[in-house]
């Protein structure tokens, strides 16, 4: 069978990147190039955002309810084709098949939350201070979206930002992660297929750096909506900064799992388990840290490094496999470096902290789960974003110092503790310097209908989803109507001391 041939979609057409050139897309479990793929430049985002901002004003003033039917149909068609997504995402970056089920279904929720919004979008109408006047706030699009996405959630997290970008009428570009193409230009398809017009979204493909400049700094982009690692997503609010755009930055973590004393040990292990390793640590809210009370560190460890062993690598597409492999030759290198800088710094590798070379997981990209114990808090693998199914132990002596361990690192997205005093658990929630709290379940598994994002260095202050999700992608828009025929100014003709003359 023909190698596929992904293009950029602008202008409701499907067309070449102007250079001609392309790179490949490759399926990190065995290394087989499974698209080729447009590798656009400037040219290509110019023409895109030309696009986008020609589509505009139509859409813009196009009913919102009738944009939500719009979502609705491409919410159908992902429902109607979870598995086919589901088994061409695992391919293309690597998650177990059930893992991707789970990106696809999360798209599809985003999708039908954010239809609905069709017909909410609510402002408010308030009473005005003068006799005869009107007082109410809608809100209007802010123009021009870039859409830049990461490959580790590669359908739900484009929903995330395209689906509330349309339904407030703006247009977008989208720039999708190198390592996930095919899903992107599935994404576009399934809208193009619900009836999207042509203009209003499109799609470039190709790696960041000058590609992601040009667009961030184009001056047809009002809003830059990304996710990504925290260094990108300073660089772009950098550059955003400058030409006064709105940057929506969601970014790295290094989330953790408190396990208390009182503690039911088996529980945390399944969340530590399913959080550290799932999407083989890929996840921004992945628990590479446990922050384990000494009362119940040895325990927990033993019971953690036989878990570990236990798991399967191989082939997401496998029913057996419980972690696939990391997304790419440069992310397996960049995991594993972490080892040796963990043991410089005297950590210990309790299970894992190998790359398989032999037999059919040499030819993909795969990690061993691993466990690093005799971990200090300020230690590079306690502080930085690993991104791989790697998880480091902490010991400390009760709350107090588990919550300052925690709050210990630049990030702050996602936390858990488990602990079945009720003291020790609402403290937790209101000491954690997260935007995302768990008690007694893991750090990972966000709904959608709550917003999702975090605090200090993992972002700068937006939230997706949920109806936070809207404020980012609309303007505010403050109107005040004076029907009574007269000059009335506000703060000085409502009487004296306030009170109004009837
Ligand atoms: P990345 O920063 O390397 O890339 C993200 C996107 O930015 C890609 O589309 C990339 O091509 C693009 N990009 C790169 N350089 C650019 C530039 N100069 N201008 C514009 N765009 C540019 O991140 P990644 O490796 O794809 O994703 C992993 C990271 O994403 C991790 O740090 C993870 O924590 C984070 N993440 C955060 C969240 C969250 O919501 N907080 C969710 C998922 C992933």
């Amino acid at each position: 069978m023909a190698t596929p041939q992904l293009r950029n979609y602008i202008d409701g057409r499907w067309v070449e990147a102007a250079s001609r050139e392309t790179f490949e897309d490759l399926d990190p479990a065995t290394g087989e190039v499974i698209a080729t793929v447009a590798r656009s430049s400037g040219p290509d985002v110019d023409r895109a955002v030309e696009s986008a901002r020609r589509a505009l004003d139509a859409w813009r003033l196009y009913p919102a309810p009738k944009r939500g039917e719009i979502l609705y149909r491409a919410g159908e068609t992902m429902l109607r084709r979870k598995e086919e997504l589901a088994r061409e995402m695992t391919r293309e970056m690597g998650k177990v098949i059930a893992e991707a089920r789970g990106d696809v279904q999360e798209g599809i929720d985003m999708t039908y939350y954010i239809a609905g919004e069709g017909r909410r979008q609510f402002g408010d109408v308030v009473p005005a201070e003068l006799p005869n006047k009107w007082a109410m706030s809608t809100r209007s699009p802010v123009g021009v979206v870039a859409a830049i996405t990461p490959w580790n959630f590669p359908l739900a997290i484009p929903t995330w930002k395209i689906m509330p970008a349309l339904i407030l009428g703006n247009t977008v570009v989208f720039k999708p992660a190198s390592y996930t193409p095919l899903l992107a230009v599935r994404l576009v398809e399934i809208l193009e297929e619900a009836g999207l017009p042509k203009g209003v979204l499109n799609l470039v493909l190709g790696p960041g750096g000058d590609l992601g400049d040009h667009l961030v700094s184009h001056p047809g982009v009002d809003l830059i909506s990304f996710t990504g690692s925290s260094d990108t997503g300073s660089h772009i609010g950098e550059i955003g900064g400058r030409l006064l755009k709105r940057v929506s930055c969601e970014l790295g973590g290094k989330n953790a799992i408190v396990v208390l004393d009182d503690a039911d040990v088996d529980l945390a292990l399944d969340g530590i388990v399913w959080s550290a390793f799932g999407t083989s640590g890929q996840r921004c809210t992945a628990a590479s840290r446990v922050i384990a009370h000494k009362g119940v560190a040895g325990d927990l460890i033993g019971k953690l490094v036989g878990r570990a062993k236990k798991l399967r690598l191989g082939s997401g597409l496998e029913p057996t496999t419980d972690v696939g492999p990391v997304v790419s030759s440069s992310q397996l290198e960049r995991v594993h470096s972490y080892i040796p800088i963990a043991e410089k710094e005297g950590a210990t590798v309790a299970v894992g902290g190998h790359i398989p070379r032999e037999g059919a997981l040499a030819k993909g990209f795969f990690h061993e789960p691993t466990v690093l114990v005799d971990v200090k808090p300020n230690m590079r693998v306690a502080q930085e974003e690993i991104f791989g199914p790697v998880t480091a132990v902490i010991e400390v002596s009760g709350i107090d110092e588990a919550i300052k361990v925690l709050n210990s690192t630049k990030y702050g997205l996602s936390c858990s503790i488990y602990t079945r005093n009720v003291n020790n658990a609402f403290r937790f929630m209101r000491d954690a310097e997260t935007g995302i709290v768990y008690v007694n379940a893991g750090t990972i598994g966000a709904e959608i209908q709550l917003p999702f994002g975090g605090m200090k260095a993992t972002g700068n202050g937006h939230r997706e989803a949920g109806r936070a999700a809207l404020e980012v992608y609309s303007e505010w828009k403050s109107i005040y109507v004076d029907y009574s025929g007269k000059l009335q100014r506000a703060q000085m003709d409502n009487g004296e001391g306030g009170k109004t003359a009837l």
